[in-house]
This record gives C-alpha cells, sequence and structure tokens, in this order.
C-alpha cells in the first residue's frame, strides 16, 4: 500500500564505472574547480598519487592525514591548508575518513567537495558531517557537505582488503535495512534500498572469494551508492544508534560493529515492518532476511560476535541505559530489557532471533 510521503532529491552528479577515474578534470571543470587540495589517508599515498598526477596543475597540494571520525584539530589544520594553498575545492580519495574531513574544510570553509570513494560506507551521499573533540563526536546536517560530484570507479576498490570490503559492504547492507523502515521511507528510496541490498547481497560473496574479480566490485560498489543514498535520504534507527554508542563509549571499530549487530537488531524489529522483511525477503531470496544476513556474515567470514571485536560483557548494561537514554525513531518500541537480550547475544555470537 502507497500511503503519503514528500520527497525530496539531494543535488548531485555521479559518475560511475571501471575508468571513471579518468574522468575526473572534466568533473573537476564541470563543477566549477580549478585549484584543489587532495585529501587521503596515510595508507592511500598511492591513490593519492595517481590523482594528483591526473589532475597536474589543477592539485595545488596533497593532505595525506585523514584519521576516522575527523578530530577537530586535524579538521583545523587541514581547513588552513586549504585556505593557505588557495584551494577553490577538494577532491577526497578514500572512505569516509577521507570524506569526513572533505566535508569538515567544507563547513568551515564552504569549499566544495568532488569525492572518489573507495570503500563501501556511504559518507560521499550524505549530508552529515561529524567531528570529534575531547572523546565526543559531533555531527550535524548540512546540504553545503554533500560533494558536488561522485566518481565511483571499481577499479580503485580492488585494493580493499577482503576482510575490510566484506564487513564495509555489510555497514552499507545497514542503511538499506534501516532506510526500509525508516519514519520518512518513501517508495522512491525503498526502490534503491532493495536493489542495493540485493545487489550487495549477490557481489559480497564474489568479492570475499575473488578481490580482482572486476565485474564483482562493480556489483559491490553499485550496491553501496544505492545504500548510501538511501542513508543520506532517510533517518535510521535503533541499529544506527547502537552502533554509534558502542563506537563512542568502547572505541569498537565502525564497520565490524554494524557487520555483527545488523542481523539482531533486523531480528528485533522483523515483527514490527512487514514491508521492509518483504522488500528484504526479495532481495535476498530468503523468507527470514534476519537469518539470511546471519549466514551470509558467516559465508562472508565477517565477525558475528561483539566479543571478538573486543566489547567485555560486563559493558552491555551501560550500553542500554545509554541506548534507551534518548527517544528515536525505531519501528518497535526500544525497551531496555529488549535491548539487553539482543545485545546479550550479539555479544556471544548467537544466532539472531525473531521477536
Ligand atoms: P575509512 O575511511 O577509515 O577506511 C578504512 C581503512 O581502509 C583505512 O585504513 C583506509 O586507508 C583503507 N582503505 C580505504 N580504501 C581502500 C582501498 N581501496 N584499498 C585499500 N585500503 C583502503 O573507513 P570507512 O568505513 O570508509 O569510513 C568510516 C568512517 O566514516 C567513520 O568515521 C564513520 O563514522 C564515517 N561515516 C560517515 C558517514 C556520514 O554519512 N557522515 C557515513 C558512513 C561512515
Amino acid at each position: 500500500m502507497i500511503g503519503s510521503f514528500v520527497y525530496e532529491a539531494l543535488p548531485m552528479r555521479v559518475v560511475f564505472g571501471v575508468g571513471a577515474l579518468d574522468r575526473l578534470g572534466t568533473e573537476i571543470a564541470q563543477v566549477g574547480l580549478s585549484r584543489v587540495l587532495v585529501i587521503h589517508g596515510p595508507d592511500r599515498s598511492g591513490t593519492g598519487r595517481r590523482v594528483a598526477e591526473t589532475l597536474g596543475e589543477r592539485a595545488v597540494g596533497v593532505f595525506a592525514e585523514a584519521r576516522t571520525h575527523v578530530p577537530a584539530d586535524l579538521a583545523r589544520r587541514a581547513a588552513q591548508t586549504a585556505v593557505g594553498l588557495g584551494a577553490d575545492g577538494c577532491v577526497t580519495v578514500g572512505g569516509g575518513s577521507a570524506i569526513g574531513l572533505g566535508k569538515a574544510i567544507a563547513l568551515v570553509r564552504g569549499l566544495p567537495i568532488v569525492a572518489i570513494p573507495t570503500t563501501y560506507a556511504g559518507s560521499e551521499m550524505t549530508p552529515v558531517w561529524g567531528l570529534t573533540e575531547k572523546g565526543r563526536k559531533r555531527t550535524g546536517r548540512d546540504v553545503g557537505v554533500l560533494p558536488r560530484s561522485v566518481l565511483y570507479d571499481p577499479a580503485l576498490t580492488v585494493s580493499l582488503p577482503g576482510e575490510l570490503s566484506v564487513v564495509s559492504g555489510l555497514n552499507a547492507l545497514a542503511h538499506a535495512v534501516e532506510g526500509l523502515y525508516a519514519p520518512d521511507a518513501t517508495p522512491m528510496v525503498s526502490l534503491m534500498a532493495e536493489e542495493g541490498a540485493r545487489a550487495l547481497a549477490t557481489a559480497l560473496p564474489k568479492v570475499a572469494a575473488h578481490g580482482a574479480d572486476l565485474d564483482a566490485r562493480t556489483g559491490a560498489q553499485y550496491g553501496a551508492w544505492l545504500c548510501g543514498a538511501v542513508l543520506g535520504a532517510t533517518t535510521m534507527s535503533l541499529h544506527h544508534k547502537l552502533c554509534h554508542t558502542l563506537g563512542g563509549a568502547l572505541d569498537l571499530p565502525h564497520a565490524q560493529t554494524h557487520a555483527v549487530l545488523l542481523p539482531h537488531v533486523l531480528a528485533y524489529n522483523q515483527a514490527a515492518a512487514p514491508q521492509a522483511v518483504a522488500a528484504l525477503a526479495r532481495a535476498f531470496g530468503a523468507a527470514d532476511p534476519a537469518g539470511a544476513l546471519w549466514d551470509l556474515a558467516g559465508q562472508l567470514g565477517a565477525p558475528r560476535s561483539l566479543r571478538e571485536i573486543g566489547m567485555a560483557e560486563g559493558d552491555i548494561p551501560r550500553i542500554v541505559e545509554q541506548a534507551v537514554l534518548h527517544p528515536y525513531a525505531n519501528p518497535r518500541e526500544v525497551t531496555a530489557e529488549g535491548i539487553r537480550q539482543l545485545l546479550h547475544r550479539a555479544w556471544a555470537g548467537e544466532r539472531p532471533k525473531v521477536a
């Protein structure tokens, strides 16, 4: 059944396909840039150099210090570097960390971003920025931080190690799952979520088996694009809230935490989200999507317990406390006892239980 809805498209260009990097010069000009700062993380210097070489004189500098969760002092230094070099925009090369740093510069200096994503996390599709200071991560929405253009070149993801590819792909799947039962879900975004989930569930086993398989990499990045767009268009619920809480309180690794929790949160919500279940059942070809996700994680060799990614059982009560402190959107009521049971199963690595 189609109800009433409000749909707002986000303004951005997407250039997709093997070899998309060759179009970077054209894309820069298309969005009106001629002097860009190239941003990447310390272990991506090979790709960063390639990007800077592709741009020639239009790359006025390289900032190679992007780090996860965007420390505020690093963002200040990067912004000063961009201004000092007279940059009129930034090109980010990498995952959420590089894009996050570009967004922080866009936020304070208004410099537009062209993003070249090399993981499946999806930040390039969202107007959400984050900054970490004194151990606290602040986040906000500002359409000014949305990249003007995104170049997806699956060839650049071939180097992403198998384990990271798998957890990053499951991170992307989480956006689709929560987008399907979001309070602001719309038919258009739900189509993207279902197709994104299908593409990722199909491609990830092939990526895990043969990381150099360009067809599989293309399918995974296509799915990641769609799932990222869902993240940018909808309000996330319990799963993202719990991942944020676990990451902030215990410093658990971002994508791995998503991979472990997703089947459990979906199982918690399934009875209250029949349309989402129907879409995911079609995408996965399985009647119980939470069980299918759990099986997929096992097949992919992804972590399936919070214990194995560094959480102590004794931490469960304080995470429960934080998770129920402020109300937020979720199809099923979030109760302390419900979250305690969910977290305990996820911590121990038990099969998710549909409530
Ligand atoms: P990341 O950007 O930190 O990258 C993870 C690691 O993979 C890094 O060491 C990186 O150098 C390496 N890497 C990236 N691409 C590679 C490649 N092609 N080959 C080899 N190695 C490669 O991780 P991520 O999961 O992409 O992003 C996580 C961060 O993004 C978190 O801080 C998260 O909060 C944020 N995020 C924000 C949003 C948003 O909408 N604002 C959305 C998703 C994630």
